[in-house]
């Protein structure tokens, strides 16, 4: 596959390329020249293959050729011995992908870019350097996905103060090749820095850089495979009545209340799904669109952001306006200025956009309000992002902008991740043993101003 600038049409670069950048030297994005369908064989059976082989078909086109047949193979198997139940909950699903090491989506895509870059980079001998802006869950799957990686160190980037106790062990607690810097700002001033440091010259010659954020094609391909995975399960009609690994209180386990619109959004065989997706930079949504292009049996998208509505306010008003981030208690979200939208802008019109995706946004009391009626009716514990997503279905249905039909909500993170906020609307929340690991770390980090010769200094 070869892949451009979303800014021009210009010379072609190949996957190992796009990835070793990250941004095109034109400051734009790489988008694939095209994106290649499912064969017959593979969209029949999304619904029976294990989710290794899923992520094997949706990959292979995008990294084809540079990285071999058997290569991937086992780069897929390994990247990923967790995967993404589809549970019912209530009268609709969650897509639960909270199940990789730092219990968060982006395990999915960290995983794979670790180890995309170390083949890629195999048989080189100058170190890599890898910037990394997080407003709190990038940082911490990145970090985990590329300790201990030879060849390559990591420099995660975070808002000082804005991200949980917990988030901070995962960026900060590792050592070894990864570093953490502690920024005076906001998320939009962190991926600013980075930004910065991509066009300073001088760092340049002083070692190959890359980033690692959700701009890295390596990062945004795989997050395509939970979609077709999930979607496929649906339009069998087969998902998890009651997952053993999900944050259930089995004891606060009761019927679905009776009611009318009850069974609104659930599975039936041959109907395809609609995804909401809980959304900052849009790195997970943009990819969602890749797996529906592909040929995944996907009707919907929704866009269900927190205050910072950019692009829901876009999908209405077809004025795109970028603004300074809000801080909110979904603050994996908290993007003013989400870097994927340049993506989907070079790919598809407003109109186009208008067709796949639906906007809502959702705010900190609804989101608390949700939080603690899907508990208190319901026993399942949803993170603050999986909440916004939850309740943001709901607001469409109730302004009769959503159909009747399968939908399923992306809980983009384990709610024991986000316990401040939601333990006092929910009650106690069972750790998963990768969290009392991690929680368990030391966290070091150089604290420094939001100015760029602050980060050239402290590289
Ligand atoms: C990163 C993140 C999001 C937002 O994903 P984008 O791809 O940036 O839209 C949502 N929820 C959680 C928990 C996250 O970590």
């Amino acid at each position: 596959m070869r892949y451009y600038s979303t800014r021009s049409r210009g010379e072609p670069v190949s996957f190992a390329g796009a990835v070793l950048t990250g941004l095109a030297p034109d400051g734009g994005l790489f988008i694939p020249e095209e994106i290649p369908r499912y064969r017959d064989a593979v969209k029949a059976s999304l619904g029976t293959m294990d989710f290794g082989d899923i992520a094997f078909e949706t990959i292979k086109p995008f990294v084809h050729p540079e990285i071999p047949d058997p290569v991937l193979e086992d780069l897929v198997h390994s990247a990923y011995p967790f995967t993404a139940p589809l549970v019912r909950v209530g009268d609709r699903q969650v897509l639960e992908l909270f199940h990789g090491p730092t219990a968060a989506f982006k395990d999915f895509g960290a995983r794979f870019m670790a180890r995309a870059f170390s083949y890629l980079r195999r048989g080189e001998d100058k170190p890599l350097r890898i910037l990394v802006a997080t407003s709190g869950d990038t940082g911490g799957a990145v970090a985990d996905g590329f300790y201990g990686i030879p060849g390559i160190s990591v420099t995660v980037l975070y808002p000082k103060g804005r991200v949980s106790p917990l988030q901070e062990r995962q960026i900060a607690g590792l050592g070894g090749n990864i570093s953490a810097l502690a920024v005076e700002g906001s998320f939009d001033d962190c991926q600013r820095l980075v930004k910065a440091a991509f066009g300073d010259e001088s760092l340049k010659k002083r070692f190959p850089l890359s980033s690692a954020n959700s701009i890295n094609v390596a990062r945004l391909i795989p997050q395509g495979v939970y979609y077709a995975a999930a979607a496929g399960k649906a339009f069998t009609g087969s998902v998890h009545e009651d997952g053993e690994a999900t944050p259930r209180e089995k004891a606060a386990e009761r019927p679905v209340p009776s009611g009318g619109k009850e069974g609104k959004f659930r599975v039936a065989p041959g109907q395809p799904i609609t995804f909401c997706v809980p959304s900052g930079n849009f790195g997970n949504l943009t990819a969602g669109l890749y797996a529906q292009k592909m040929g995944a049996p996907i009707r919907l998208f929704i866009a269900a952001t927190n205050i910072n509505k950019t692009v829901p306010d876009y999908l209405a008003s077809g004025n795109y306006e970028a603004r300074p981030s809000q801080a909110t208690i979904s603050n994996a979200m908290d993007v003013g200025a989400p870097s994927n939208f340049e993506r989907m802008a070079a790919q598809w019109s407003l109109e186009e956009l208008r067709g796949m995706i639906r906007g809502v946004f959702v705010t900190d009391d609804e989101t608390r309000r949700a939080i603690a009626t899907v508990h208190e009716t319901l026993g399942y514990f949803l993170d603050p992002h999986g909440a916004v997503g939850w309740e943001g279905a709901d607001k469409l249905w109730d302004q009769k902008l959503l159909d009747e039909g399968p939908l399923a909500v992306l809980a983009t993170a384990h709610p024991a991740k986000f316990g401040e906020t939601v333990e006092p609307l929910a009650g106690k929340i069972p750790l998963p043993p990768s969290l009392t690991e991690a929680l368990g770390r030391l966290p070091h980090a150089q604290t420094i101003p939001a100015d760029i010769s602050a980060l050239i200094a402290a590289l």
